[in-house]
């Protein structure tokens, strides 16, 4: 059925659906209500309830209605009388539509939010839809006719949908009303039947307690009571955790069809104790339980799919920097290190250099700042095999590249990338992929939305690290700091200066604050002259670069910056952070930036500038104070401000799957096992082409 026959609309309305990706008659039925009204009793005036929801239903018939202009606006009063006598009236400011619909002599349904005023009962601008005339007082009124009595089978009079019901509110779309959805809706209500048809097999229905599909889409839009519509959204939700889990899965399976060389062969522990015995350090415990993870991982035949995470400093890096130099050592495979942004690639580039080239291994870097021929060259050294190990920004995927024998890829941070390239992956054997991630994800986040991936966790920190002492501050003690500041300058120490941005898109408001706040430093530091940067998104790389460096090398020593200095950024002098309206952050990545300080034994500190005193921001703000752990931060994100705070800084989709769903670990544990189950008895999901369909469409080639 097409959808502006079916809706009965005008172009400009079908555009805006349009706009909206609502394009069919079945996405147009998968718009739901953003919440619901109990209209259930329709009541007589004097039996109204007035409070601040206050929406109830009467039935009244119009007895006059009389237009009169006042300072230049059209005002309707509209008299009517309910079933038992009680005076009423309607109010309505220039909208010629509304009370174009409302007629002397008929009765309407009305439903709003009740007044008292001048003694009389007053809706304004309500609901209304026609009605007849109840059975039980026609025969009290006088005058009325015979063709009254006699129910007209042809009669134009619209069911009343309005009222006597559950009553759905639609997020409001363009200038549609959320009244006319739900009018439309109602009208298709009969034809869902026809629209859906269940796609999962009934065996499986049967077997976990789902609502069918037709019923659930019935109860989505005019459920019967509040328990069905419960029914319902569990059953939307589950849908929705459940194609993303089996999606997961059939990407875990595809990607591990290619099977490895490296079966059968024996762990050799001595290419691993000959790296660590390079270190300048002692691995920590977690540290080794990964590596062990790892390397048993790839000795299995097929490729590794695992996600490493904890928090920034924990020693990720070097942990994908010795599995990278195993591979090496024992399979002469090539490795691929991913970074996000230039400034940590070339930090990945000069710690594996630092680390493999005394061992040997060719390390190199490819960026796409670097000029044409310089990449050509990178790009043969690999072909030929020359490059053992290589470090490139996100961006360089579009290259033509080509690798003798890719084994080992580390992605670090953007979870997105590794979602558009697996193909590209693939089509280089599919080598051990290992997904780094510095925003702790809570376990059943991670159920959700990394269901392919096997998760380890470095929960322990170096040794020797100092908790990061963490302070709420006013913008007076801010400048107070100015001494305590230069103090610590003194004791070659660094200090951060960051001021606030929302999307990671940068934006120029953005930069602007940053470059205020460089002024404003500039000139409330005059001791420190020079030596005072400033580092933002809308800069050259190259330039970041020169800013990053000349931080590390002591050129600067203050650096005001937005969020670029967010992921990885391993600056061990740096010691002090101020975060300027640190209210404009979410916990998760007030962590994440109180990250790059703390990386050395030192005592750190940060301080979390706010002009706020609001109970709600004093409070999350004062978590940050009270904890260091980021898993518990993430947690405190979760049940505050919704998935897309944590997902927002992994740049994930889905985020609104409702919370108290998405935080429940028992629920997603039973979904991922019911895909599998399905996955089981289905492998290649024949008998559920709607399901198929469905993956096909919003998540591309998995199943090709
Ligand atoms: P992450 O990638 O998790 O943010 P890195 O691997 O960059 O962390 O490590 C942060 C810093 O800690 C680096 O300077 C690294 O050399 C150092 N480091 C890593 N592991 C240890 C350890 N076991 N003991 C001491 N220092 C360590
Ligand atoms: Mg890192």
């Amino acid at each position: 059925m097409e959808l502006k026959a079916a809706l009965k609309t005008t172009p400009k309305y079908i555009k805006i659906l349009a706009d909206a990706w609502i394009t069919s008659v079945k996405d147009f039925l998968q718009y739901f209500p953003r919440t619901y009204e109990d209209r259930s009793t329709i009541r007589n005036l004097n039996e109204l309830i007035f409070n601040e929801k206050g929406i109830t239903a009467t039935k009244g018939k119009i007895v006059s209605k009389k237009i009169f202009m006042r300072w230049g606006r059209r005002i309707y009063d509209i008299n009517f009388v309910d079933p038992i006598g009680n005076k009423g009236q309607i109010t309505i400011f220039n909208s010629w539509f509304l009370a174009s619909k409302i007629n002397e002599d008929k009765r309407y349904i009305i439903v709003g939010k009740p007044i008292i005023k001048y003694g009389k009962v007053m809706f304004s601008h309500p609901d209304v839809v026609e009605t007849e005339a109840p059975e039980d007082i026609r025969d009290e009124e006088q005058g009325t006719s015979e063709q009254d009595h006699v129910p007209n089978p042809n009669s134009h009079v619209p069911e009343v949908y309005n009222s006597g019901r559950i009553f759905p509110i639609y997020p409001e779309l363009m200038g549609i009303k959320p009244g006319r959805f739900a009018q439309k809706m109602r009208n298709l209500m009969d034809k869902i039947d026809t629209i859906f048809s269940e796609y999962l097999p009934s065996e499986f229905i049967d077997k976990f307690w789902l609502m069918w599909v037709q019923e659930t889409i019935k109860a989505m839009h005019y459920p019967d009571s509040f328990d069905q519509q419960k029914q319902a959204n569990l059953r939307i939700f589950f849908d929705r955790l459940l194609r993303i889990q089996v999606y997961s899965l059939l990407n875990r399976s595809s990607y591990q069809e290619n099977k490895t060389n490296m079966d059968g062969e024996i762990i050799q522990r001595d290419i691993i104790k000959e790296i660590i015995s390079w270190l300048p350090f002692t691995l920590t415990n977690a540290q080794k339980k990964v590596l062990k993870h790892i390397t048993e991982n790839i000795h299995e035949s097929k490729p590794m799919l695992r996600l490493l995470q904890w928090d920034v400093g924990s020693g990720k890096t070097v942990v994908a920097a010795v599995s990278a130099y195993y591979t090496y050592k024992k399979f002469w495979g090539q490795s691929v290190f991913l970074a996000p942004l230039e400034v940590l690639a070339n930090q990945h580039y000069k710690t594996l250099a630092k680390l493999l080239l005394p061992l040997w291994l060719r390390v190199a870097l490819l960026t796409w700042s670097m000029s044409t021929s310089e990449k050509n060259k990178v790009k043969l050294d690999l072909a030929e095999w020359r490059i053992h190990t290589i470090v490139w920004t996100h961006a360089v995927i579009q290259e033509d590249i080509q690798f003798k024998q890719l084994q080992f890829v580390v992605i670090d941070e953007q979870h997105k990338f590794w979602v558009r390239q697996r193909a590209f992956f693939k089509r280089f054997w599919a080598p051990h992929i290992l997904q780094m991630s510095a925003t702790p994800i809570p376990r059943s986040m991670a159920l959700a939305f990394f269901g392919e991936f096997d998760v380890s966790i470095i929960d322990e920190m170096p040794i020797g690290r100092k908790t990061i002492e963490t302070k709420i501050i006013s913008e007076k003690e801010y400048i107070k700091l100015k001494p305590w500041i230069l103090d610590h300058i003194a004791k070659w120490q660094k200090v951060f200066v960051v001021t606030p941005l929302i999307e990671e898109s940068e934006k120029l408001e953005d930069v602007h604050s940053a470059m205020n706040e460089f002024e404003n430093i500039k000139s409330l530091y005059p001791e420190l002259k020079g030596k005072i940067g400033l580092l933002h998104g809308k800069m050259k790389p190259k330039d970041k670069e020169v800013i990053m460096q000349d931080f590390k090398t002591w050129k600067i020593c203050l650096l005001v910056s937005t969020t670029v200095i967010e992921v990885g950024v391993d600056i061990p002098e740096a010691t002090i952070m101020v975060i300027k309206n640190a209210e404009r952050f979410g916990l998760s990545q007030l962590h994440q930036l109180r990250g790059r300080i703390g990386r050395s034994d030192i005592q750190s500190y940060c301080f979390l500038e706010t002009k706020s005193k609001a109970g709600d921001i004093w409070k999350r703000l004062k978590a940050m104070e009270d904890t260091n752990d980021g898993f518990t931060l993430a947690e405190l994100d979760l049940q505050n401000r919704g998935a897309g705070e944590i997902l927002g800084t992994m740049q994930s989709w889905e985020s609104d799957i409702p919370l108290e769903i998405l935080s429940d670990l028992k629920f997603l544990e039973k979904i991922q096992e019911w895909a599998k189950w399905l996955l089981e008895k289905y492998p290649k999901l024949q008998w559920l082409p709607g399901l198929k369909k469905y993956l096909e469409e919003k998540m591309g080639d998995v199943l090709a």
